[in-house]
């Protein structure tokens, strides 16, 4: 069994400090301040979490960050109204719906509204369409993106490396499956239908899941060196004394404690992926700014 000195822990943060510099070099360099709009719907306590962070790195970085509340009881008209109000405006580049939508707003409905020239999450029916095709200047959502940056960072190749992603979604999973082929890699996609979840998973050189499932990665479902990539964040009951003072506590899909010695590298939730994903979606805007003829 490798010893824990030998595996490395993937901080998204470190990646993220090192490559802010190139993209606000990036933002400098254009001749105007872009502004991205967030359009939350509802009161979620996670939702307004996540913007509050893409907020204040948005602007720490040179970026205007206008954030749109509505409340939940809105209509579906109306969000695609105040998406269509964003569209016309000028000074907004990127365009967020913060997802998820409540469950009387159709997601697809919504998404569809956004010009694709805004579209920073790469949601949209022309954007997917772009990406999967693997299109040279296809923008890819953001969380995508940002684990294909931080395994670069670290200068982990997956050439050659057979990479199991566990869940398919348009969001996560699917794009990242597709990041991974792109990079010549051998691809093997799990979902909630995959009969054996395990003997899949253990054949991985680079196991990432985003599967919304605390826990679902065990110990028995890891190769000894693999690298893992746990893109999941699910709110727990918070378990020490510091946490129930806030009463809740993030986790991802990889039980971390168990799984991170017999790995070669591992990335933690908080402070992996998620701050990666920041990053790209402001790399999707500037480049969204450089080409908005998509
Ligand atoms: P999603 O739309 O709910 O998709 C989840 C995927 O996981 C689906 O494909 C589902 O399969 C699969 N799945 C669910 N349970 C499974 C199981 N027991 N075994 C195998 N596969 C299973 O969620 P998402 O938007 O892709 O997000 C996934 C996770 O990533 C969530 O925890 C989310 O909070 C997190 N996330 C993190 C970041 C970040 O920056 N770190 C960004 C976005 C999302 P089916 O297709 O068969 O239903």
């Amino acid at each position: 069994m490798l010893n824990l000195m030998s595996t490395l822990i993937i901080s998204g943060r470190t990646a993220r400090e090192a490559l802010m510099p190139a993209l606000m070099a990036r933002i400098k360099a254009l001749s105007f301040v872009p502004q991205v709009a967030i359009i939350q719907v509802g009161n979620r306590a996670d939702s307004t979490a996540f913007i509050k962070v893409k907020k204040v790195f948005g602007e720490k970085i040179g970026v205007t960050v206008k954030e749109i509340h509505l409340k939940e009881s809105v209509s579906e008209s109306e969000v695609i109204e105040a998406i269509k109000e964003c569209n016309a405006d000028r000074n907004i580049r990127g365009i967020v719906v913060q997802l998820p939508l409540p469950i009387s707003i159709d997601r697809d409905h919504v998404i569809e509204a956004i010009d694709p020239k805004k579209d920073v999450d790469a949601l949209t029916p022309l954007a997917a369409k772009h990406w999967l095709e693997g299109r040279e200047d296809a923008i890819f959502p953001a969380t995508a993106r940002g684990v294909r940056e931080l395994l670069e960072y670290y200068k982990i190749s997956l050439a050659g490396k057979h990479v199991v992603v566990v869940g398919r979604s348009m969001l996560v999973g699917k794009p990242i499956a597709v990041i991974a082929e792109n990079e010549s890699a051998t691809v093997t996609v799990c979902h909630s239908k995959t009969a054996d979840l395990m003997s899949e998973t253990r054949q991985a050189d680079v196991l990432i899941v985003a599967a919304g499932r605390p826990k679902l990665i065990t110990i028995d479902h890891v190769k000894e060196g693999a690298v893992v990539v746990d893109v999941g964040i699910n709110t727990v009951k918070g378990e020490k004394l510091e946490d129930e003072i806030v009463g809740r506590k993030l986790v991802g899909d990889v039980d971390f404690e168990a799984v991170r010695d017999i790995t070669s590298a591992i990335t933690p939730v908080p402070g992996g992926v998620g701050p990666m994903t920041v990053l790209a979606l402001f790399e999707n805007l500037v480049d969204l700014c450089l080409s908005p003829k998509r």
